[in-house]
């Protein structure tokens, strides 16, 4: 039995490598009285970092987790723990050479080293590789592997001696406390109030789940969820290897990713580690993963399941024959290893949205361990990690997101994409449709094409539409390259033309709606938001929200209701993190309720030159521009039903967004439909909405150009005057006012399309933008420029994109280049800042 404090500051739970991470970092940022706790024994107590490859290859598609993986290898080498091996991703086939480019040009947005070599170049590093069976790979020549152990146990100890920390190994935590007595900041299952362990309780107000695969066991003892299930990685070790006997050290050779095969291939000192993610997913409940004493190795490697693995071994050998197939050498080690899967990929970090002082730290994997320790500490501490990781927020997942049914059907169709050449625009399979609006039924007559959206099925664009290609014929910007024309349609380019010409009906009902009540409720929203709130009842407000750093933390519009009113309607990806992040930020003492209304009111939004003369048909109302101004919102009488119209556009349209009632949208949309028929009303889908009108309109989306990297001055965002009142994230916003802006978010034109073959092609977002000398842009703060939006601009005959560029380049008429797929495509700079690039005075929306 140890010798247990009874009181904490915080409990971390888990001592594998994300355990670790976060106490080195919270005593570093000067927490005291933390405890460390986890079943198992010192240094190794049997979770995933235990039997990891411990690999790390730089390159992610996604920002933040390249990011994260490039904070933790430099953690890893302060730590003396990283040896650089280089890596390849090597191709079998010719979709995958092109895949190979595309990540070679994502590395230089985010100045990674990566080359493309030819199968005689990589046998010259890869000696023992059979050059026949390739076509080709990719070198990244930062790859390498750590010691994750020794840095757990060297993190572990730096918070020890710093005083910050006590460690309790073979201690198991049986259940975690909490009150709901009123004091949990609304919370349904109140607030932390102690752990139980093995050893006997410890009083805390702060409990952090670090547990990987064990993570949602724990959270279900507090009554909270974490999106996460485990899952089998086959791994296996061959040896002795006789290539290998002479080499120093752990590693002498690049790894490999046979990623055609998704496998790859890793020297660990005279053995070869051999990982598979091609067998068929293997889903684990976290409740059945075996105590320390019932598993024959360690919990989470279970029995070798050698079936499941030899289709892909046979393969795997024909790359390395004479390695592989050495008669002399077995296999040593072999495990169905455990991993976390999660529904979309990221990690799940933040305070639970269930019971407060319960954080989750879960689902990294080895390469990002030390970077988000640092961001969840920073989090913790400050409110505003560096590294922006709203893609990790616990919060972003809706209930339906949340079943045991939804996580395992995600992470079972994700698990063989982990290697695979995945399109931006891919769409996920399972579970579909869950969340459908009252029009859905027209729409898919209609032949809409769906895309997900929070769970819900959103037309992206019309098949019935398919008339219009004729008629705007020379302006449709079409794609022959089979990637660029994938999930997308010239029929969406024909919607944008039709809805400037005449007027288009969009189905919004994914908008998450959230109303903020109470005689609190103005208090409650000027807090969070930048803009003033303090307006007349019926106005309209679009504003950003920041986190303590000045970085962006929502973009959103709020309606003001009442006196005591506000409905706040944002993105259907964002909404449940908006959603927290609000209730999160309602002032002590302010008697203001924030809830969720999403599933009470449908949206259809109703632009173009003729919607009001549409709407008119529907409405004895004055909807004129006198009766009723842009930036105005009313309840009007409309075909029978009330309806709350808001006269704002996210397309560069006159217009409304209209909102009823979820069971009255079917009667709204039919009345629209009919009185729009005379007027050439069209349907039109998200790709209008989402793209093709807001990059003509240089509207910025959050995620996109609004993240936690830039700010408000750099965004083009400012307005003339900062409110009075005090708002999150105003000191830091007030002191970026001050500063010259080191990068100005621009709006660029594609001039010359043609590949080197001939062949048109328009890139899709990413591509690093260069300067002349073929170098990546990067402004004074080392943030590389890169694309953060991309699309066709069908009115202005342009493929536009979006990017930051440093101060000094944001000149309009400047000629520049992006790179795309290896090759290098001319751009001019069409805007610095935000005047839009269509209809710059705003004509067309103002009338
Ligand atoms: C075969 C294999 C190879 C891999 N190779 C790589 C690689 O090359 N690169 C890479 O980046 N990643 C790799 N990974 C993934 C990586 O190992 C994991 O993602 C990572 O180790 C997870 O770390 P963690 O700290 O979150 O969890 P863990 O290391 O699993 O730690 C969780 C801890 O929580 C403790 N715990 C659980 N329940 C309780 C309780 N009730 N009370 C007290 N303590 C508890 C456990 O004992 C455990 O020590 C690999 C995984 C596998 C399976």
């Amino acid at each position: 039995m140890n010798d247990i404090p009874t009181r904490a500051r915080a409990v971390i739970i888990g001592a594998g490598i994300v355990g670790n991470s976060l106490v080195y970092h919270l005593a570093k940022l000067g927490w005291r009285d933390l405890v460390l706790v986890d079943k198992g024994p010192m240094p190794n107590p049997g979770g995933s970092t235990g039997h990891a490859s411990n690999f790390i290859y730089p390159i992610d598609y996604s920002k933040m987790m390249m990011e994260l993986t490039r904070d933790s290898t430099e953690q890893y080498k302060q730590l003396g723990v990283f040896t650089e091996s280089g890596g390849f991703e090597v191709a079998r086939t010719p979709e995958r050479m092109v895949e190979l480019q595309r990540r070679c040009s994502a590395s230089k947005a985010w100045e990674i080293p990566a080359e493309m070599m030819t199968p005689v170049q990589v046998r010259e590093l890869v000696p023992f590789l059979d050059e026949s069976v390739i076509l080709g790979g990719a070198y990244f020549p930062t790859v390498g592997v750590v010691d994750s152990l020794r840095a757990g146990t060297l993190m572990r100890e730096h918070a020890q001696s710093a005083g910050a920390l006590t460690v309790l190994p073979n201690t198991e935590i049986l259940g975690i406390d909490t009150a709901n007595d009123g004091t949990g900041a609304g919370r349904s299952g109140g607030r932390v109030t102690a752990v139980r362990t093995s050893a006997g309780d410890i009083e805390t107000e702060m409990c952090v789940i670090c547990c990987g695969v064990w993570s949602p066991r724990l959270a279900r003892m507090a009554g909270a969820r974490i999106a996460l299930t485990p899952i089998v990685h086959q791994m296996i070790s061959v040896g002795p290897i006789a290539k290998f006997a002479d080499t120093p050290g752990e590693i002498s050779y690049p790894i490999v990713r046979d990623v055609d095969l998704n496998m790859y291939e890793r020297q660990h000192g005279g053995d070869m580690e051999v990982g598979s993610y091609a067998h068929r997913p293997m889903i684990v409940n976290a409740d059945s993963i075996p105590s320390i004493e019932q598993a024959v190795l360690s919990p989470t490697e279970l029995p070798f399941t050698q079936d499941d693995f030899d289709p892909q071994l046979a393969e795997a050998l024909e790359l390395m024959p004479d390695l592989l197939g050495d008669e002399r050498a077995g296999i040593r080690y072999a495990i169905n290893g455990l991993i976390s899967m999660t529904p979309d990929g990221h990690p799940v970090i933040g305070e639970t949205p269930e019971v407060a002082g319960l954080w989750s730290v879960a689902a990294s994997w080895i390469k990002e361990g030390p970077g988000i320790g640092r961001a969840a500490a920073e989090w913790m501490t400050s409110g505003a990690p560096e590294i922006d990781i709203h893609e990790s927020d616990i919060s972003r997942f809706w209930p339906h997101q949340l079943t045991t049914a939804h996580v395992t059907a995600r992470a079972s169709e994700g698990f063989n994409k982990m290697y695979g050449i995945v399109h931006p625009g891919e769409q996920w399979e399972s579970g579909r449709p869950t969340r459908v609006g009252p029009a859905y039924d027209r729409e898919r007559d209609l032949g809409a094409v769906f895309y997900e959206a929070a769970g819900w099925e959103r037309p992206h664009w019309y098949e019935s539409n398919a008339p219009l290609l004729e008629r705007c014929e020379g302006r449709l910007m079409p794609r022959t390259a089979e990637w660029e024309s994938r999930w997308w349609s010239p029929i969406i380019n024909a919607e944008h033309l039709a809805m400037r010409e005449s007027a288009a009906l969009i189905d919004l009902t994914a908008f998450a709606v959230l109303d903020v009540s109470g005689p609190g409720a103005l208090a409650a929203v000027q807090h969070v938001a930048v803009a003033q709130m303090d307006v007349a009842i019926g106005r309209v407000i679009y504003t950003s929200l920041l986190d303590e750093a000045g970085g962006f933390r929502g973009d959103l519009t709020i309606m003001r209701l009442a006196t005591d009113r506000f409905r706040i309607v944002t993105g259907g990806a964002t909404g449940p993190m908006d959603l927290k992040w609000i209730t999160d930020h309602v002032p002590a003492g302010c008697n203001a309720a924030v809830s969720d209304v999403t599933s009470a009111w449908t949206t259809l939004g109703l632009w173009g030159p003729r919607a009001r003369e549409i709407l008119t048909r529907i409405t004895s109302e004055d909807v004129s521009h006198a009766g009723m101004a842009f930036g105005t919102c009313k309840e009007i009488e409309a075909c029978g039903l009330t309806v709350l119209a808001s006269r704002i556009s996210y397309v560069g349209e006159l217009g409304w967004e209209l909102y009823v009632p979820m069971e009255e949208g079917g009667k709204l949309w039919d009345a629209l439909w009919d009185a729009g028929q005379p007027s050439g009303l069209i349907p039109a889908g998200i790709g209008v909405y989402g793209t093709t009108g807001r990059l003509e309109k240089g509207y910025r989306a959050f995620g996109n150009e609004l993240t936690g990297d830039f700010n408000l001055v750099e965004a083009g965002m400012t307005r003339p005057k900062v409110k009075a009142q005090d708002f999150v994230g105003k000191a830091a916003y007030l002191s970026q006012r001050e500063q010259p802006p080191a990068a100005v978010l621009c709006t660029l034109t594609v001039d010359d399309h043609a590949s080197s073959s001939g062949e048109l092609r328009y890139p899709l977002g990413g591509e690093p933008v260069l300067g002349p000398d073929g170098a990546v842009l990067t402004d004074s703060r080392g943030r590389t420029s890169y694309v953060t939006s991309a699309g066709s601009g069908p009115s202005v005959g342009k493929h536009i994109l979006l990017a930051y560029l440093p101060a000094g380049e944001a000149v309009e008429g400047r000629s520049l280049a992006i790179e795309y797929l290896g090759e290098r495509y001319p751009v001019t700079v069409a805007v610095a800042g935000s005047t839009p690039l269509f209809d710059p005075a705003n004509d067309r929306i103002r009338c």
